[in-house]
């Protein structure tokens, strides 16, 4: 599958290939995107196979602005505030589904929610617009793999699978979107990511609750949640204060531990935001160099630390098999 840099024409291209029922990968603010016609249950079907997801894990349906959401979800006031201050954005807003809603059940793997996002990315905006569906798109990753934060990572990990992949070059943000749930009577964080809890309390002017323990496959709140999920081939080891024979060392801060083999400095300043943004691109960089594992330096808890945190610790995860 050629890769094809995201010219106005090839966008257009690509936004017929989806609406004729074909698969595109395409680059967001956050990750790379798996993309479908959300209302074609053939073309989603074969994202899931594609990805070798479970089917009962359910896809973001991307759409362009916040009007097109409203056709799809139940706005409550919080989700509105949301939607205002962070969209179009790296938010995700899990809501009660519109009866209407002509979303294919795949996609909300048969949950009464769907999980709903505008992306700020011109090329991903301009696709949703020509296209004029909502697009269902995972990660453009093999499934339980490191997310993929360029063009190369996708062909890497999907090969010949996509239809089209439109490259944007390296994704600003690196880390998935924030995943929020407003379906219910409690606002809950379903997955920490690019916005940080803090950002998302403040505009609520309310406590998020807790929903990112990994959850048992079948749990219905955040199907995603897998305990092992981002997962290198290479063992992951976390809280590193040394370095062992045959590990690469992923660093933070201005004092990486003293090692000979490799080493990827997230941020050399320690900056979280930096960090984020290089996160997954250093993981596929260790791994690929063919240590036998990968020795993590400590990594601050907040801000944007959460969701690094939390893809570090499923990276880390025993693998089932
Ligand atoms: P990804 O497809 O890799 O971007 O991940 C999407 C995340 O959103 C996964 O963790 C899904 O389980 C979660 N998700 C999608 N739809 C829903 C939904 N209706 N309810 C709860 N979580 C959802
Ligand atoms: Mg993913």
């Amino acid at each position: 599958m050629p890769i094809e840099p995201a010219t106005r024409s090839l966008i257009q291209r690509a936004a017929k290939v989806l609406a004729d029922g074909g698969v595109v990968a395409f680059p967001t603010e956050t990750v790379y995107g798996l993309g479908a016609d959300a209302t074609n249950a053939d073309a989603v079907l074969r994202v899931y196979e594609m990805k070798g997801r479970p089917r009962f894990n359910p896809l973001i349906a991307h759409v362009a602005d916040l009007e097109t959401a409203g056709a799809h979800g139940c706005f409550n006031a919080p989700a509105r505030k949301l939607a205002e201050a962070f969209w179009p954005g790296p938010l995700t807003i899990v809501l009660k589904r519109r009866a209407e809603s002509r979303i294919c059940d795949l996609v909300s793997a048969g949950l009464e929610t769907i999980a709903l996002r505008v992306p700020a990315n011109e090329i991903a905006r301009g696709l949703l617009r020509a296209a004029g569906c909502p697009v269902a798109a995972p990660s453009a990753n093999r499934a339980g793999h490191v997310s993929a934060t360029a063009a190369s990572h996708v062909a890497a990990d999907l090969g010949e699978g996509p239809d089209f992949i439109l490259d944007g070059g390296d994704t600003v943000l690196g880390l998935e979107s924030t995943v929020i749930d407003l379906s219910g009577p409690e606002p809950l964080l379903l997955r920490p990511g690019a916005i940080p809890r803090e950002e998302i309390e403040n505009i609520l002017a309310a406590k998020l609750g807790d929903a990112t323990t990994p959850n048992e496959p079948t749990s219905p709140l955040s199907p995603g949640q897998l305990a092992s999920h981002y997962a290198p081939r290479a063992r992951v080891r976390l809280e590193a204060t040394c370095v062992e024979p045959g590990e690469a060392l992923l660093a933070f801060g201005g004092n990486p531990l003293p090692t000979q083999g490799l080493v990827v400095n997230l941020s050399p300043k320690g900056d979280l935001r930096e960090a984020a943004t290089r996160f997954f691109a250093a993981l596929r960089q260790l791994d690929d160099s063919g240590c036998a594992g990968i020795a993590v330096m400590p990594i601050p808890g907040e801000g944007l630390g959460e969701a690094i945190n939390d893809r570090l610790r499923r990276a880390a995860a025993l693998r089932g098999a």
